[in-house]
């Protein structure tokens, strides 16, 4: 059966680390807007030109920007037996958008996981978090830190240092925050009526007892929803 998972949550709230490891159990890609955008950014693409500024300043990159780039990407190969997504869609316009991609392909959405996460453990968080360049992992001085001081831990990345995102500043987060409370969270009221949406409680815990509650709303008969 198909599987296409969708991950909401604020900046932060773990969707990335949750996302991971679900494409990684169930063999699906993991497609990460914020990822894709980041790429265009580093090769200097003319994409990645136009979105510099709304990535720094923590603005939402335009819906019809960032949408473009999805039907391209839903429409490779990997896809095809289904995928997880995360960040995307991040506006009700974003998701009337896959609404209408996924029907065309007649296929359906089977869950959206939406992870639960206050805005003081974003800032306490987002703060103290640094990522590997060369293979995106994501670390967290507070949580999760690596064997060795600022090095990243994941085989083939010896000696790679680990770097603060350029929007994981307080400033930067605290307008993230505002835009996602404005423009993401109504597609949390979005999903509930459309009977899709799952709450899993995204702090006071770890991301392993995390990820064991998503990894059991997702199979049921053995089977990935
Ligand atoms: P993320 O890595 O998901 O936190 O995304 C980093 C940045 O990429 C965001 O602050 C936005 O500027 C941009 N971005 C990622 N996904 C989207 C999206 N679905 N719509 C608009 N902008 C996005």
């Amino acid at each position: 059966m198909p599987n296409r998972i969708l991950i909401l949550g604020c900046p932060g709230a773990g969707k990335g680390t949750q996302a991971r490891q679900i494409a990684e159990r169930f063999g699906i890609p993991h497609i990460s807007t914020g990822d894709m955008f980041r790429s265009h950014m580093k090769k200097g693409t003319v994409l990645g030109k136009q979105i510099e500024d709304y990535m720094h300043t923590g603005q939402l990159i335009p819906d019809a920007v960032t949408c473009r780039m999805m039907v391209e990407r839903l429409a490779e190969p990997d896809c095809a037996n289904g995928y997880i997504l995360d960040g995307f869609p991040r506006s009700v316009p974003q998701a009337i958008e896959l609404d209408n991609m996924v029907v065309q392909r007649t296929e359906a959405l089977g869950v959206v996981i939406a992870l639960q996460v206050t805005d003081k453990e974003i800032v306490d968080r987002l703060t103290a978090r640094r990522t590997c360049p060369k293979c995106g992992r994501i670390y967290n001085l507070k949580y999760e830190q690596p064997k060795i001081e600022g090095i990243c831990d994941s085989e083939g990345c010896d000696a790679v240092k680990l770097v603060q995102r350029d929007d994981d500043t307080e400033a930067t987060i605290r307008k993230r925050l505002a835009v996602y409370h404005r423009v993401t969270e109504p597609l949390l009221a979005y999903y509930a009526e459309r009977g899709l949406r799952q709450d899993v409680m995204g702090e006071n815990r770890t991301p392993d007892e995390i990820a064991a509650q998503i990894e059991k709303l997702l199979i049921t008969d053995g089977k990935i929803v």
